[in-house]
């Protein structure tokens, strides 16, 4: 077993820290006594040039700038130091002895001196709790590092963790219970992981729920088509037609849902690969209308190009899947004959965008919180075919480029989506 090293109180660091505090503390005193040094000599400064003032009006009536002035000692000794001032053309217009008045000035500024010094004594207490506030921080952090690091020879504690941890379930709501004030903090950080582990278990739970829901629709309607071929098709030939088309149609649908299940299981799992490049957005642009109106001769489709041209760094295939998708949703939810917009543009951010626009069955606010989700469709949409992926792999897509979505739709009057870059 090992030992565990001596609490923080007992260590040296307390040491340390105590002479980091008085530091500060001096520090704090001294620029004080410097601040009161300094505001003593501009005060000397002060009462000198008043006095000198007072002196020249006093017995000159007056004072003018452009006179010499000095200090001047006939014997030389400090005793007999006078104030002089001359004319510009050296006539001795004022000499008056100033030895004691610079002694009065200089009792006054000591007496000063002394109210300070006592001020800066009766001080220390508040600066050394001051010191405290400030070093209070520092000293909860080393606190807490010894705490740590006492922790991590601690082998009871450590299967303690171990042992609540291995306790938990993914699928029942378990959380981990240490019942020790010292691993507080490690219990909260590992219940929130649980929790996040719990959420996407959750989602992945559910994600294959809806996916072998959506699976099965489209088995049971071929199963039951090829439960009639067996029984009348042979001899029923509307009944042959019928069943191979319905077949044909189911199996188209399921290729497209598990293509749409695989995309978002390699993107789930990091297996696709962003292959950036820059690009321009105007020629994807035109690409995906001229495709749009080839493919769909049920809408009119309108392109709004971008007068300037529009350079994007990013993954041309994926993007260009992004906007099909929208393009298919528009085509899907708009009456035949009713015009989609196509656009490109730069945000007022100069953010790069590209929009769908149409003119089809809308959404409510409800479904516009909700219309990114997997499997999500609307009431209104499940009287068209879909399984309610394709905006999902569109917002990977987008995510991916560290772009967002700007959505807005009103029922029966249209929708506009945005990809903004
Ligand atoms: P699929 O996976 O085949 O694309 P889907 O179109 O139903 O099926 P999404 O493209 O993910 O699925 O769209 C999710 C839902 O958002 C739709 O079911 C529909 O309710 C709503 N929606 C999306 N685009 C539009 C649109 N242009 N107009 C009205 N509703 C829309
Ligand atoms: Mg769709």
């Amino acid at each position: 077993m090992s030992s565990n090293p001596k609490p923080y109180h007992d260590v040296k660091s307390t040491g340390r820290m105590t002479s980091i505090a008085h530091q500060l503390e001096w520090q704090i005193i001294g620029s004080r006594l410097g601040l009161y040094v300094r505001m003593d000599l501009f005060l000397f400064v002060v009462l000198t040039v008043m006095w000198a003032y007072m002196k020249e009006m006093e017995v000159l009536g007056e004072v003018i700038w452009r006179r010499d002035r000095s200090l001047f000692s006939a014997s030389g000794a400090l005793a007999d130091v006078c104030y002089q001032v001359h004319s510009m053309e050296g006539e001795l217009l004022l000499s008056v002895a100033c030895y004691e008045v610079f002694w009065h000035i200089c009792i006054f500024l000591a007496i000063c001196f002394g109210v300070q010094l006592i001020s800066i004594l009766g001080a220390i207490p508040a600066v050394a709790k001051k010191v405290h506030r400030i070093l209070r921080p520092i000293r909860e952090i080393a606190q807490k590092t010894d705490e740590l690091n006492r922790l991590a020879f601690s082998e009871e504690k450590y299967h303690l963790i171990e042992d609540a941890i291995d306790q938990v379930n993914p699928e029942d709501n378990h959380y981990i219970s240490l019942h020790d004030k010292e691993l507080l903090g490690i219990e909260l950080a590992v219940n929130h992981l649980i929790e996040r582990l719990k959420d996407s278990y959750r989602q992945q739970a559910r994600f294959v729920n809806d996916a072998s829901h959506e699976l099965r629709t489209p088995i049971a309607v071929i199963q039951g088509y090829a439960g009639m071929l067996e029984r009348w098709g042979r001899s029923d030939e509307k009944v042959l037609d019928e069943s191979i088309a319905a077949i044909s149609n189911e199996a188209n649908h399921m290729n497209t849902l598990v293509e749409q299940l695989l995309f978002l299981a390699r993107g789930d799992s990091g297996k696709t690969v962003l292959n950036k490049e820059p690009f321009s957005l105007n020629q994807l642009m035109q690409e995906i209308y001229e495709e749009s109106f080839m493919i769909d001769e049920h809408h009119p489709y309108r392109f709004r190009n971008s007068e300037r041209e529009i350079t994007v760094n990013a993954d041309r295939a994926l993007l260009k899947q992004a906007v099909r998708i929208l393009v298919d949703n528009a085509a899907k939810y708009t009456k035949e004959m009713d015009e989609i917009i196509l656009g490109i543009g730069l945000t007022s951010e100069q953010k790069p965008y590209l929009m769908v626009e149409d003119t089809g069955i809308g959404m409510s606010e409800a479904d516009v919180a909700h219309m990114f989700e997997r499997f999500y469709r609307s009431d209104e949409a499940r009287g068209y075919q879909g399984t309610g992926l394709g905006l999902s792999i569109a917002k990977w897509i987008v995510d991916r480029h560290g772009g967002h979505f700007e959505v807005i739709s009103r029922t029966e009057l249209g929708t506009r989506i945005m990809i903004v870059l």
